[in-house]
């Protein structure tokens, strides 16, 4: 029983070496000109408002509010270097991680300004939705388009549009557009429902699970590339990531890229490493977003559409604790929406009341807890801290 549970970043670094094509973003810019050298700037953090459009055929693939805002949380603990990963990088890798002072909020306004809540659905009957494009150059991606059986973007100046629709099994993860593609119909981010959030449980990839492929994608959506070239030479046009030749999986902190000379960041979240692996943006990326903001997407550094925001709490309550899936095939995920960084206490107990694991977890802002079962059946979470206990039945089945 010792085994039974243990935190998921642990769990699915097993994967190491297990390999799978994140995305499918193809860069066909203006290499050089787009990237000239940029001074070091300053800024407040801003908020990209973000809509999500669901279009779904079958009902497993309308995926719950749940997963869209774990997969918020993700964004903003990676876009703001609060994730986890940050703990376990030697200080050397550590002191390359940026906080991109950017943030993400589901809008509560739509372009006409009607309340929404950022979370629209919508039934289609065309199959394998997301990976569908029409044949025209350049093409049109059906799931962009109401009369494709899509769903139209909203304003693309002002809105960061995601579409979560299904890709043809064995295709890529997701596809985002770069700033300066100028395809205002067709800018955003498009992404099978399988890696939206955290889905530990459902995921056919495991080493996908972790809610880091949209991490990824809006990497690319604000202007970064993947750091790898054949040349060793050009790479992502990036100074502090070093040059690799090609693409690495699976988690592999110590590989040596022998074409390059160099070590490789595969912690950077432009890489193809595991979810569990990802880590940072670096302090020139940093930059070069907000470069590519300035010149390509300006009234998203200033805009004005209001967003929920998450609320917070000092104490454990039932209004700010969070446990799902429930039921669940093997995992949970714990999000303690909590105002401070507070220690809580977890602990787990059977039907009998036996105590059969406990650890005290450090909670920062948005950060979930996750946990794992190997074993079916009917348990109890208690969670201490903050002058409150709570207590949740959770069924693995
Ligand atoms: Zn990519």
């Amino acid at each position: 029983m010792k085994n039974l549970f243990s935190v998921v970043f642990t769990l699915i670094a097993t994967t190491a070496f297990s390999q799978g094509v994140r995305c499918g973003t193809v860069f066909s810019g203006k290499l050089d000109e787009l990237f000239i050298s940029h001074a070091p700037v300053s800024r407040s953090v801003i908020t990209i408002p973000v809509v999500f459009h669901i279009v779904w055929r079958d009902s497993s693939d309308n995926i719950p509010d749940a997963r869209i805002t774990s997969q918020l949380d993700v964004l903003n603990t990676d876009f703001r270097a609060l994730n986890d990963q940050l703990k376990y990088l030697s200080s050397a890798k550590r002191s390359l991680a940026a906080d991109m002072e950017i943030e993400f909020c589901l809008a509560a306004v739509d372009p006409q300004g009607i309340p929404t809540t950022g979370i629209l659905r919508y039934k289609s009957e065309v199959e394998n939705i997301g990976t569908q494009n029409t044949p025209t150059i350049p093409s049109k991606a059906f799931i962009k388009h109401k009369n494709l059986g899509g769903a139209d973007a909203w304003d693309t100046q002002r809105y960061l549009n995601i579409w979560v629709g299904k890709f043809q099994d064995g295709a890529i993860l997701a596809e985002s557009k770069f700033p300066w593609d100028n395809l205002p119909e067709e800018d955003g981010i498009r992404i099978d429902p399988a890696y939206v959030g955290v889905n530990c449980n459902g995921s056919p990839k495991k080493q996908f699970a972790l809610g880091r492929t949209l991490t990824h994608e809006v990497g690319h959506y604000l202007g970064l590339l993947h750091p790898w070239s054949a040349d060793c030479a050009t790479g992502d046009y990036v100074e502090d990531t070093p040059p690799q030749r090609c693409p690495y999986y699976g988690c592999m902190p110590q590989v040596m890229d022998d074409a390059c000379g160099s070590v490789p960041l595969v912690e950077n979240f432009m890489q193809f490493s595991d979810d569990a692996c990802l880590a940072l943006f670096t302090h020139g990326q940093k930059e070069r977003v907000y470069q590519m903001l300035l010149q390509y997407r300006p009234l998203l550094l200033n805009n004005n559409i209001s967003c929920f925001k998450p609320t917070f709490a000092d104490r454990l309550t039932e209004d700010n604790v969070r446990i799902y899936p429930n039921p669940t095939s093997h995992c949970i995920s714990i999000d303690l929406r909590l105002n401070r960084e507070s220690d809580i206490k977890v602990e787990i107990f059977d039907t009998s009341g036996k105590l059969i694991w406990k650890d005290v977890v450090k909670v920062l802002l948005l950060r979930p807890i996750e946990l794992s079962f190997t074993q079916s059946g009917i348990y109890f979470i208690r969670l201490t801290g903050n002058e409150n206990t709570l207590v949740r039945k959770v069924v693995v089945m």
